[in-house]
Protein backbone atom coordinates (compact mmCIF):
# COMPACT_ATOMS: atom_id res chain seq x y z
CA UNK A 1 0.00 0.00 0.00
CA UNK A 2 1.21 3.33 -0.31
CA UNK A 3 0.35 7.07 1.16
CA UNK A 4 0.01 8.40 4.25
CA UNK A 5 -1.63 11.75 5.25
CA UNK A 6 1.68 12.95 6.26
CA UNK A 7 4.72 11.67 4.51
CA UNK A 8 6.71 13.82 2.82
CA UNK A 9 6.05 12.59 -0.93
CA UNK A 10 3.70 15.26 -1.82
CA UNK A 11 2.48 13.69 -5.09
CA UNK A 12 0.98 10.82 -3.28
CA UNK A 13 -0.30 12.52 -1.07
CA UNK A 14 -2.04 14.81 -3.81
CA UNK A 15 -2.97 11.87 -5.33
CA UNK A 16 -5.11 10.75 -2.04
CA UNK A 17 -6.87 13.67 -2.42
CA UNK A 18 -8.73 12.23 -5.66
CA UNK A 19 -11.00 9.90 -4.03
CA UNK A 20 -14.36 12.35 -3.34
CA UNK A 21 -17.08 9.64 -4.02
CA UNK A 22 -20.22 10.70 -5.36
CA UNK A 23 -22.78 9.69 -2.63
CA UNK A 24 -25.71 8.96 -4.99
CA UNK A 25 -23.35 5.40 -6.18
CA UNK A 26 -23.98 4.28 -2.35
CA UNK A 27 -27.72 3.92 -1.91
CA UNK A 28 -27.31 0.02 -2.45
CA UNK A 29 -25.44 -0.22 0.57
CA UNK A 30 -27.32 2.61 2.51
CA UNK A 31 -30.37 0.81 2.05
CA UNK A 32 -28.32 -2.84 3.41
CA UNK A 33 -25.77 -1.67 5.81
CA UNK A 34 -27.74 0.15 8.58
CA UNK A 35 -30.12 -3.14 10.31
CA UNK A 36 -27.18 -5.69 10.20
CA UNK A 37 -24.95 -2.94 12.25
CA UNK A 38 -27.83 -1.64 14.74
CA UNK A 39 -28.29 -5.21 15.21
CA UNK A 40 -24.79 -6.13 15.27
CA UNK A 41 -23.04 -4.74 18.48
CA UNK A 42 -25.44 -5.59 21.22
CA UNK A 43 -25.33 -8.66 21.60
CA UNK A 44 -21.95 -10.43 22.30
CA UNK A 45 -22.33 -13.09 25.07
CA UNK A 46 -22.82 -16.23 23.10
CA UNK A 47 -19.82 -15.19 20.63
CA UNK A 48 -17.81 -15.10 23.75
CA UNK A 49 -18.53 -18.41 24.87
CA UNK A 50 -17.54 -20.02 21.45
CA UNK A 51 -14.18 -21.24 20.16
CA UNK A 52 -11.45 -18.78 20.51
CA UNK A 53 -9.64 -17.71 17.38
CA UNK A 54 -5.49 -18.48 18.57
CA UNK A 55 -3.19 -16.16 17.87
CA UNK A 56 -0.07 -18.90 18.52
CA UNK A 57 -1.44 -20.62 15.61
CA UNK A 58 -1.83 -17.94 13.71
CA UNK A 59 1.69 -17.10 14.51
CA UNK A 60 2.72 -20.19 13.21
CA UNK A 61 0.74 -20.16 9.65
CA UNK A 62 2.79 -17.02 9.66
CA UNK A 63 6.19 -18.44 10.05
CA UNK A 64 5.19 -21.16 7.31
CA UNK A 65 4.26 -18.49 4.84
CA UNK A 66 7.69 -16.52 5.40
CA UNK A 67 9.19 -19.75 4.99
CA UNK A 68 8.20 -20.19 1.26
CA UNK A 69 10.50 -16.76 0.75
CA UNK A 70 9.54 -14.06 -1.52
CA UNK A 71 6.07 -13.84 -3.10
CA UNK A 72 5.75 -11.60 -5.33
CA UNK A 73 3.50 -11.86 -8.32
CA UNK A 74 4.42 -14.55 -10.86
CA UNK A 75 7.15 -16.31 -8.66
CA UNK A 76 7.62 -19.23 -7.65
CA UNK A 77 6.86 -18.42 -4.03
CA UNK A 78 3.58 -17.29 -5.41
CA UNK A 79 2.70 -20.56 -6.82
CA UNK A 80 3.64 -22.38 -3.37
CA UNK A 81 1.79 -20.28 -1.62
CA UNK A 82 -1.20 -20.37 -3.60
CA UNK A 83 -1.14 -24.29 -3.40
CA UNK A 84 -0.60 -24.11 0.19
CA UNK A 85 -3.55 -21.91 0.87
CA UNK A 86 -6.06 -23.59 -1.51
CA UNK A 87 -5.34 -27.02 0.19
CA UNK A 88 -5.74 -25.11 3.58
CA UNK A 89 -8.77 -23.39 2.78
CA UNK A 90 -10.72 -26.48 1.15
CA UNK A 91 -9.39 -28.40 4.71
CA UNK A 92 -11.84 -25.23 5.96
CA UNK A 93 -14.72 -26.03 4.44
CA UNK A 94 -14.28 -23.30 1.38
CA UNK A 95 -15.37 -23.64 -1.76
CA UNK A 96 -11.39 -22.24 -3.40
CA UNK A 97 -10.98 -20.86 -6.60
CA UNK A 98 -8.13 -18.94 -8.53
CA UNK A 99 -9.46 -16.01 -10.11
CA UNK A 100 -6.62 -15.64 -13.15
CA UNK A 101 -5.77 -12.61 -14.99
CA UNK A 102 -2.18 -11.53 -16.87
CA UNK A 103 -0.58 -8.00 -16.04
CA UNK A 104 2.58 -6.78 -17.82
CA UNK A 105 5.56 -6.86 -15.59
CA UNK A 106 6.11 -3.11 -15.25
CA UNK A 107 9.81 -3.32 -16.13
CA UNK A 108 9.93 -5.35 -18.82
CA UNK A 109 6.82 -5.95 -20.17
CA UNK A 110 6.35 -9.57 -20.08
CA UNK A 111 3.05 -10.82 -19.59
CA UNK A 112 2.74 -12.16 -15.50
CA UNK A 113 0.29 -14.47 -14.68
CA UNK A 114 -1.97 -13.26 -11.35
CA UNK A 115 -4.57 -15.29 -9.84
CA UNK A 116 -6.37 -13.44 -6.92
CA UNK A 117 -7.14 -16.51 -4.55
CA UNK A 118 -11.38 -16.87 -3.82
CA UNK A 119 -12.43 -18.82 -0.58
CA UNK A 120 -15.95 -18.95 -0.26
CA UNK A 121 -17.79 -19.85 2.48
CA UNK A 122 -21.38 -20.95 2.77
CA UNK A 123 -21.56 -20.14 -1.32
CA UNK A 124 -25.48 -20.94 -0.49
CA UNK A 125 -25.97 -17.92 1.23
CA UNK A 126 -27.12 -14.88 -0.38
CA UNK A 127 -26.18 -12.11 2.42
CA UNK A 128 -21.94 -12.33 2.40
CA UNK A 129 -19.21 -10.19 3.92
CA UNK A 130 -15.68 -9.76 2.07
CA UNK A 131 -12.70 -10.33 4.36
CA UNK A 132 -9.60 -9.94 1.84
CA UNK A 133 -5.73 -9.30 2.21
CA UNK A 134 -3.19 -9.12 -0.21
CA UNK A 135 -0.83 -11.80 -0.28
CA UNK A 136 1.51 -11.05 -3.01
CA UNK A 137 5.21 -9.15 -1.70
CA UNK A 138 6.95 -6.90 -3.12
CA UNK A 139 9.65 -7.42 -5.06
CA UNK A 140 12.10 -5.55 -2.98
CA UNK A 141 12.45 -3.90 0.59
CA UNK A 142 13.54 -0.71 -1.38
CA UNK A 143 12.95 1.35 1.56
CA UNK A 144 15.76 -0.69 3.50
CA UNK A 145 19.06 1.73 3.86
CA UNK A 146 21.30 -0.58 3.81
CA UNK A 147 20.45 -3.47 0.82
CA UNK A 148 17.41 -2.24 -0.98
CA UNK A 149 17.99 -4.71 -3.61
CA UNK A 150 17.63 -7.67 -0.77
CA UNK A 151 15.29 -10.29 0.14
CA UNK A 152 11.94 -8.96 1.45
CA UNK A 153 9.84 -11.64 3.47
CA UNK A 154 6.65 -9.44 4.36
CA UNK A 155 5.86 -10.95 7.46
CA UNK A 156 3.48 -8.02 8.33
CA UNK A 157 3.34 -6.03 4.83
CA UNK A 158 1.88 -9.18 3.17
CA UNK A 159 1.61 -12.52 5.32
CA UNK A 160 -0.13 -10.77 8.39
CA UNK A 161 -3.43 -10.52 7.22
CA UNK A 162 -3.34 -13.93 5.31
CA UNK A 163 -2.84 -15.65 8.68
CA UNK A 164 -5.49 -13.90 10.13
CA UNK A 165 -7.62 -15.33 7.30
CA UNK A 166 -6.62 -19.31 7.82
CA UNK A 167 -7.16 -18.95 11.51
CA UNK A 168 -9.99 -17.14 10.97
CA UNK A 169 -11.31 -20.20 7.99
CA UNK A 170 -11.75 -22.81 10.56
CA UNK A 171 -14.49 -20.80 12.24
CA UNK A 172 -16.46 -19.94 9.38
CA UNK A 173 -18.25 -23.92 8.80
CA UNK A 174 -20.28 -23.31 12.06
CA UNK A 175 -20.42 -19.75 11.19
CA UNK A 176 -24.47 -19.24 12.55
CA UNK A 177 -26.98 -17.73 10.81
CA UNK A 178 -27.60 -15.85 7.11
CA UNK A 179 -24.47 -14.83 6.51
CA UNK A 180 -22.28 -16.16 4.14
CA UNK A 181 -18.18 -14.93 3.96
CA UNK A 182 -15.74 -15.43 1.47
CA UNK A 183 -11.94 -14.24 1.96
CA UNK A 184 -10.51 -13.08 -0.91
CA UNK A 185 -6.54 -12.54 -1.25
CA UNK A 186 -5.64 -10.44 -3.97
CA UNK A 187 -2.55 -10.62 -5.89
CA UNK A 188 -0.76 -7.74 -7.86
CA UNK A 189 -0.83 -5.37 -4.57
CA UNK A 190 2.43 -4.19 -5.02
CA UNK A 191 4.17 -5.24 -8.28
CA UNK A 192 5.91 -1.86 -7.82
CA UNK A 193 9.35 -0.93 -8.79
CA UNK A 194 9.05 2.77 -9.55
CA UNK A 195 7.24 5.32 -8.10
CA UNK A 196 5.02 5.35 -11.49
CA UNK A 197 4.08 1.60 -11.27
CA UNK A 198 0.40 0.36 -10.94
CA UNK A 199 -1.06 -0.48 -7.64
CA UNK A 200 -3.58 -2.61 -6.95
CA UNK A 201 -3.83 -4.89 -9.66
CA UNK A 202 -5.56 -7.67 -8.14
CA UNK A 203 -8.30 -5.82 -6.49
CA UNK A 204 -9.09 -3.51 -9.05
CA UNK A 205 -9.84 -6.82 -11.78
CA UNK A 206 -11.53 -8.31 -9.27
CA UNK A 207 -13.73 -5.22 -8.66
CA UNK A 208 -14.31 -4.34 -12.56
CA UNK A 209 -15.43 -7.83 -12.69
CA UNK A 210 -17.82 -7.21 -9.74
CA UNK A 211 -19.12 -4.84 -10.92
CA UNK A 212 -20.15 -6.16 -14.57
CA UNK A 213 -22.19 -8.80 -12.10
CA UNK A 214 -19.53 -11.57 -13.21
CA UNK A 215 -19.29 -13.11 -10.14
CA UNK A 216 -22.97 -13.54 -9.37
CA UNK A 217 -22.63 -12.34 -5.57
CA UNK A 218 -23.61 -9.18 -3.65
CA UNK A 219 -21.73 -7.60 -0.75
CA UNK A 220 -22.70 -5.80 2.38
CA UNK A 221 -19.16 -4.70 3.68
CA UNK A 222 -15.50 -5.67 3.09
CA UNK A 223 -13.08 -5.34 5.41
CA UNK A 224 -9.27 -5.21 4.32
CA UNK A 225 -6.36 -6.83 6.72
CA UNK A 226 -3.21 -5.50 5.67
CA UNK A 227 -0.28 -5.14 8.26
CA UNK A 228 -2.14 -6.37 11.87
CA UNK A 229 0.56 -8.29 12.34
CA UNK A 230 3.06 -5.47 14.39
CA UNK A 231 4.01 -7.27 17.61
CA UNK A 232 4.19 -3.20 18.78
CA UNK A 233 0.05 -3.17 17.42
CA UNK A 234 -1.81 0.08 17.26
CA UNK A 235 -4.49 0.21 14.95
CA UNK A 236 -6.37 3.88 14.05
CA UNK A 237 -9.06 4.13 12.14
CA UNK A 238 -7.98 5.00 8.61
CA UNK A 239 -8.82 8.31 6.72
CA UNK A 240 -9.85 6.84 3.56
CA UNK A 241 -12.17 4.70 5.30
CA UNK A 242 -13.57 7.26 6.93
CA UNK A 243 -13.96 9.91 3.97
CA UNK A 244 -16.42 7.41 2.78
CA UNK A 245 -20.11 8.23 4.03
CA UNK A 246 -21.27 4.78 3.40
CA UNK A 247 -18.29 3.20 5.38
CA UNK A 248 -17.93 5.47 8.54
CA UNK A 249 -20.65 3.19 10.14
CA UNK A 250 -18.39 -0.49 9.84
CA UNK A 251 -15.60 1.55 10.91
CA UNK A 252 -17.64 2.67 14.08
CA UNK A 253 -18.84 -1.03 14.10
CA UNK A 254 -15.31 -2.75 14.09
CA UNK A 255 -14.09 -0.34 16.52
CA UNK A 256 -16.85 -0.49 18.60
CA UNK A 257 -16.74 -4.11 18.76
CA UNK A 258 -12.88 -3.82 19.84
CA UNK A 259 -14.12 -2.16 23.07
CA UNK A 260 -15.87 -4.85 23.75
CA UNK A 261 -14.02 -7.48 23.57
CA UNK A 262 -11.21 -5.43 25.41
CA UNK A 263 -8.70 -5.12 22.47
CA UNK A 264 -7.60 -1.74 22.88
CA UNK A 265 -5.36 -1.67 20.40
CA UNK A 266 -8.25 -0.61 18.46
CA UNK A 267 -7.91 3.26 18.74
CA UNK A 268 -10.98 4.65 17.89
CA UNK A 269 -9.18 7.79 16.18
CA UNK A 270 -8.03 8.55 12.68
CA UNK A 271 -4.49 8.73 11.77
CA UNK A 272 -2.93 7.82 8.46
CA UNK A 273 -4.68 7.85 5.09
CA UNK A 274 -3.51 4.98 3.16
CA UNK A 275 -4.29 3.73 -0.52
CA UNK A 276 -4.65 0.04 -0.49
CA UNK A 277 -6.84 -2.43 -2.01
CA UNK A 278 -10.03 -1.06 -0.39
CA UNK A 279 -9.47 2.07 -3.03
CA UNK A 280 -11.10 -0.11 -6.27
CA UNK A 281 -13.40 -1.85 -3.54
CA UNK A 282 -15.00 1.26 -2.71
CA UNK A 283 -14.52 3.11 -6.43
CA UNK A 284 -15.14 0.00 -8.62
CA UNK A 285 -17.08 -2.43 -7.23
CA UNK A 286 -18.91 0.17 -4.47
CA UNK A 287 -18.84 -2.25 -1.66
CA UNK A 288 -18.22 -0.31 1.19
CA UNK A 289 -15.11 -1.71 2.65
CA UNK A 290 -12.66 -0.41 5.45
CA UNK A 291 -8.95 -0.83 6.11
CA UNK A 292 -7.57 -2.44 8.91
CA UNK A 293 -4.33 -1.57 8.87
CA UNK A 294 -1.17 -0.82 11.37
CA UNK A 295 0.81 1.68 9.68
CA UNK A 296 3.04 2.92 12.06
CA UNK A 297 5.59 -0.05 11.31
CA UNK A 298 9.38 1.01 11.17
CA UNK A 299 10.35 -2.10 9.17
CA UNK A 300 7.98 -1.26 6.38
CA UNK A 301 9.73 -2.66 3.26
CA UNK A 302 12.70 -3.73 4.72
CA UNK A 303 14.59 -6.54 5.24
CA UNK A 304 13.94 -6.48 8.60
CA UNK A 305 9.71 -7.13 8.24
CA UNK A 306 10.16 -10.67 9.48
CA UNK A 307 8.24 -12.78 11.90
CA UNK A 308 9.94 -11.49 14.98
CA UNK A 309 9.00 -8.24 14.38
CA UNK A 310 5.30 -9.86 14.29
CA UNK A 311 3.76 -11.22 17.44
CA UNK A 312 1.03 -14.13 18.23
CA UNK A 313 -0.73 -11.84 21.03
CA UNK A 314 -1.41 -9.03 18.09
CA UNK A 315 -2.79 -11.60 14.99
CA UNK A 316 -4.93 -13.13 18.09
CA UNK A 317 -6.09 -9.38 19.23
CA UNK A 318 -7.04 -9.00 15.37
CA UNK A 319 -8.48 -12.03 14.65
CA UNK A 320 -10.64 -12.33 17.84
CA UNK A 321 -12.25 -8.58 17.30
CA UNK A 322 -12.97 -10.13 13.26
CA UNK A 323 -14.59 -13.11 14.89
CA UNK A 324 -16.74 -11.65 17.74
CA UNK A 325 -17.47 -8.91 14.81
CA UNK A 326 -18.50 -11.61 12.48
CA UNK A 327 -20.56 -13.69 14.81
CA UNK A 328 -22.33 -10.59 16.05
CA UNK A 329 -23.78 -9.66 12.87
CA UNK A 330 -25.66 -12.78 12.89
CA UNK A 331 -28.06 -11.66 15.84
ZN1 LIG B 1 3.86 -2.97 0.93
Amino acid sequence: MICRAAAADAPRTAGCRRFALPAVAWLLALLAGPAWLAAQGTNGTAAETSAAFDGERAYGYLKAICEIGPRYSGSAGMARQQEMLKAHFERQGAKVTLQQFQARHPITGNPVAMANLIAEFHPERRERILLCAHYDTRPFPDRDRRNPLGTFIGANDGASGVAVLMELGQFMADLPGELGVDFVLFDGEELVYRDTDRYFLGSEYFSAEYARGALGVRYRWGVLLDMVGDADLQIFQERYSLSIRQVRPLVRSIWETARQVGVHEFIPRPKHTVRDDHVPLNQIARIPTCNIIDFDYPHWHTEQDVPQRCSADSLGKVGRVMLHWLRAGEK
